[in-house]
């Protein structure tokens, strides 16, 4: 099988690499345009194989994804390409409208195109996996509300959201209009090793480390769910190969933690496991401060998974607990790596 993975050098894409070519026989051509978000460091141990091939390049650019479908003849589009940070997305839209708009609709495109030519026996096995995002069911604004399902409908607040909901529209599209044989994932908040710094785990931990101010917006006592990114790799390729297509997969931690909680537990983890190098000895909490809120804040994700869990037999190896610990330990031989390198 050989899968066109989009967005690969990314902090999802580079974790579901490294999980593919040490888990499956797959072979893998990452298309990735190396944007700010992307680190390629992330798959410097992916040994140099025939398995995988690495192409820079921009999703929104129909010559070379045709040029890629006809050359390596894909089984497979694991599509995660996008812009990701809601922050960005609220200052300076125009980038999310082109890579997770645009992007998407020039690859689903291009996609079909090569789908159509390929034999009866290809078509029928050939997989689009278009890997989205909770957000795009907007707030769950009461902590009592039931988990979003996947008949939920569609509210994204953020311009973020809002162009991974145009993005699900079109791949949905696509394999009703087309047939293309189109899957969507929807998973909650993901965190582990090599997550960019601007995300809220890694910033509080590099913060915490050099002793400047961790910031929480308004009051912290946003509530979302933590899914450790190489149980969103190992669902992602369930999803690819037992999932229904045409269907719709929910994938989460079942691990609903306020913000500040979250931040409360680094801290904790860090007085623990960082002691004696850090500037506040021993206590890291005290440096949480409340910064303004970020416009049209929503107060709640959470996903109901029991359709995956039930239908595709996955369910998340990682506990909130062991995963925050590895993911902070983790950063923290990053750390002393960079330190010692300096
Ligand atoms: P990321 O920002 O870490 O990585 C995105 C990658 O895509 C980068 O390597 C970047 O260079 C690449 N990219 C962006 N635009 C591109 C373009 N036009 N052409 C080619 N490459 C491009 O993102 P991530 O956190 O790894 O997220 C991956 C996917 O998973 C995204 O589609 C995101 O919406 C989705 N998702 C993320 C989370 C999360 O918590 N991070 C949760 C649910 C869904």
């Amino acid at each position: 099988m050989i899968i066109l993975v989009t967005g690969g050098c990314g902090f999802i894409g580079s974790a579901l690499i490294r999980y593919l070519l040490a888990n499956t026989k797959v072979s893998i051509i990452n298309l990735d345009k190396l944007s700010y978000a992307a680190n390629p460091q992330a798959l410097a141990q992916v040994p140099q194989s025939t398995r995988y091939q690495f192409i820079q390049g921009d999703i929104c650019d129909a010559a070379l994804l045709q040029q890629i479908f006809l050359q390596y003849q894909p089984d497979a589009v694991m599509h995660l390409a996008a812009e990701s940070h809601v922050d960005r997305s609220i200052n300076a839209a125009e980038a999310f409208i082109n890579s997770n708009i645009t992007g998407s609709f020039v690859l689903l495109e291009q996609a079909r195109q090569y789908w159509q030519q390929q034999s009866a026996k290809a078509q029928r096995s050939f997989r689009f996996l278009h890997v989205s995002t909770d957000e795009v069911y907007g707030d769950l604004a009461c902590s009592s509300a039931a988990p979003f399902t996947e008949q939920s409908p569609y509210a994204p607040s953020s311009p973020y959201a809002a162009s991974k909901a145009a993005s699900d529209h079109l791949a949905r599209a696509w394999h009703r209009t087309y047939g293309l044989p189109v899957i969507i994932s929807h998973s909650s908040n993901n965190y582990g090793p090599w997550q960019h710094a601007e995300k809220l785990i890694p910033n509080t931990i590099h913060k915490a480390l050099s002793g400047q101010p961790i910031p929480v917006y308004g009051n912290g006592r946003q509530i979302r769910d933590w899914l450790y990114v190489d149980d969103h790799a190992s669902a992602l390729y369930k999803v690819l190969t037992k999932g229904v297509v045409g269907e719709t997969y929910n994938i989460g931690g079942n691990n609903e933690q306020k913000n500040i909680d979250v931040v409360q537990a680094i801290c904790s983890l860090l007085d623990e496991l960082n002691p004696k190098h850090s500037p506040l000895n021993p206590k890291h909490s005290s440096l949480i401060t409340h910064v303004t809120d970020r416009p049209g804040h929503d107060l709640r994700y959470a996903v109901n998974t029991s359709k995956i869990t039930h239908e595709l037999g996955w369910q998340p190896q990682q506990s909130f607990d062991t995963g925050l610990r590895n993911t902070v330990q983790w950063y923290l031989q990053q750390n002393g790596a960079l330190n010692m390198g300096s």
